[in-house]
C-alpha cells in the first residue's frame, strides 16, 4: 500500500503532536509515488469557540479544515494524481473506526472522498506500534490476533455501505504502481 518511508512520516506526525490526534493526507502523483501532507487537527479550536456542539477535544477526535483538504485533492488532481488517503491518530487508545470517523468521512451518508483509505494510528504513552504496517496486508480473522493495537487501515464498503478494514486483495485495485519503488517526498 504504502512504503516504509511514508509510514514512518505518519508515524512521526503521530507522535509529534500526541496528546492530539494528528491527521494528514496522502496523496499519489500521476506515477503512483505518494506524498504525505500534515493537515491541522482544528478540533481544539472548534471546543473552544463551541464546546456545547463541539463536545470533543482534539485528544479525542479530530477535523481537519474542508478547504486544506480540497486544496490538497485539486493540486494533486491537476498533477495527473490524486487523493489517496486522510490519516489520523488515536490517543491511548485502539485504532477502530470510531463513530466520529465514520461521521467525518462522510457527506449526506456517501462517502466524503470516494475511493480513499482511512490508515488510523494508535498512539500509546506517546509510542506508535510500527508493526501494525503489516497487518493491512492480512485478512480480517488474522488481524484478530494482533487485537487493535496497531495500526489500520479502513476503507468505505459498497456492500455493507459501511466502513471495513481495507485487505490486501482491494489494495491491488486502488494503488496501481505500487511494486515499484516509490519514494515519498
Ligand atoms: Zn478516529
Amino acid at each position: 500500500m504504502f512504503d516504509d518511508e511514508v509510514w514512518e512520516a505518519m508515524f512521526a506526525h503521530a507522535k509529534e503532536d500526541y496528546p492530539a490526534e494528528c491527521c494528514g493526507m496522502i496523496t499519489a502523483d500521476a506515477d503512483g509515488h505518494h506524498a504525505v501532507h500534515r493537515g491541522e487537527n482544528i478540533q481544539n479550536k472548534l471546543h473552544e469557540a463551541d464546546p456545547e456542539t463541539h463536545p470533543r477535544t482534539s485528544t479525542e477526535a479530530y477535523r481537519m479544515n474542508d478547504m486544506h483538504v480540497l486544496r490538497i485533492q485539486q493540486d494533486a488532481e491537476q498533477a495527473g494524481g490524486k487523493l489517496v488517503a486522510i490519516y489520523h491518530s488515536h490517543i491511548d487508545f485502539d485504532a477502530y473506526f470510531s463513530k466520529e470517523d465514520q461521521r467525518a468521512a462522510l457527506f449526506d451518508g456517501e462517502p466524503a472522498y470516494p475511493g480513499i483509505v482511512y490508515p488510523v494510528i494508535p498512539v500509546k504513552k506517546g509510542e506508535v506500534d510500527s508493526r501494525g504496517r503489516k497487518v493491512f496486508q492480512l485478512h480480517d480473522d488474522e488481524t484478530d490476533s494482533h487485537g487493535q493495537k496497531v495500526v489500520r487501515v479502513f476503507q468505505w464498503d459498497e456492500d455493507t455501505l459501511t466502513f471495513k478494514q481495507a485487505v490486501d486483495s482491494d489494495d491491488q485495485k486502488m494503488f496501481q504502481g505500487d511494486d515499484e519503488t516509490s519514494q515519498s517526498e
